[in-house]
């Protein structure tokens, strides 16, 4: 006898929305994911938006580079200009 028990199990839907790492905390205004980047790797630039306080920072990306590390050039930035 083998009955099985089919017990169907609703796709689990944890918290797995998280959106693609390509929006970031501002450090001019403080508002959370606020900063947009955007990769344009045909040209090798990329551009981070804050939509809040409209600061912009335009940086040059290769290939294997990811939406932080353009955040993260624009903080080394910020802070090298203090
Ligand atoms: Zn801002």
């Amino acid at each position: 006898m083998g009955r099985r028990k089919s017990k169907r199990k609703p796709p689990s839907k944890k918290k797995a929305i998280q959106p693609l790492d390509t929006q970031f905390n501002c450090p001019f205004c403080n508002h959370e994911k606020s900063c947009e980047v955007k990769m344009d790797k045909s040209r090798s630039t990329a551009r981070i938006t804050c939509r809040v306080c409209l600061e912009d920072f335009q940086t040059t990306i290769n290939l294997l580079s990811e939406p932080l590390d353009v955040y993260n050039d624009w903080i080394d930035a910020c802070e090298n200009a203090n």
